[in-house]
């Protein structure tokens, strides 16, 4: 038996496709049942947050994930090997401002969701930050004066223009990718490698 977490939205939407021309197919799914059969008995999906689907395959009760690169970094992708670049989902991580704001400063204050990867950043390039942690509505830091700058994910853009932001660095390319849970990969070696073959033929 092989269980499979998937992240929500739309991550999900563009997940979908995949599974289905990798043979595998999801009863009820919008059912609000938490795990899913498939149309392989040997295959049962979970539906939950990208935020959650590392720490699920972490603890071995998903044996693969599908998730942002963005939610691994966060997470420290311990207990699980990146298998796949599923090449979905794609967006860059960006630091984003006011248009002329001046960024030349000691300690710069920065607002979003990804402390990981911004810490990363701005220490390669020994750059002193302040890092503010926001949930959602990150957009509206930098206009009330809570931060500087933000780091968030950018897709086409519509929301940095909506807020009257520009995009000011590129940080990194981000996409979803396919995760195992290591122990799984060594118990459930040859169900999981078919399966991630089949998909790597797909992408
Ligand atoms: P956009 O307006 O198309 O640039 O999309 C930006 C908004 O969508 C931001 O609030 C992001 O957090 C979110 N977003 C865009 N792409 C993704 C993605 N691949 N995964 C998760 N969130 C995303």
């Amino acid at each position: 038996m092989l269980t499979i977490a998937l992240s929500k939205g739309r991550i999900l939407q563009q997940t979908l496709p995949l599974l289905e021309k990798s043979g595998i197919e999801i009863n009820n799914i919008n059912s609000r049942k938490l795990v899913l059969n498939t149309n392989l008995n040997e295959i049962k999906v979970i539906i939950i947050r990208a935020t959650d689907v590392p720490i699920f395959v972490q603890h071995g009760v998903a044996d693969i994930g599908v998730t942002g690169k963005d939610m691994l970094i966060e997470h420290g992708a311990n207990g699980v090997f990146e298998l796949l670049d599923l090449k979905i989902a794609k967006c860059k991580l960006m630091i984003a401002s006011e248009p002329e704001k001046k960024l030349q400063k000691n300690t710069l204050k920065i607002a979003t969701k990804y402390i990981e990867a911004t810490k990363n950043h701005f220490e390669n390039k020994s750059q002193q930050v302040e890092i503010i942690k926001l949930n959602g509505a990150i957009e509206l830091a930098p206009k009330i004066g809570l931060s500087d700058c933000i780091v968030d994910l950018v897709a086409t853009g519509n929301t940095l223009k909506a807020n009257g932001l520009v995009a000011v660095e590129n940080i990194m390319d981000i996409s979803s990718r396919l995760i195992v849970n290591t122990a799984a990969f060594k118990t459930k070696n040859a169900e999981i490698k078919k399966l991630v073959e089949t998909i790597n033929k797909i992408i």
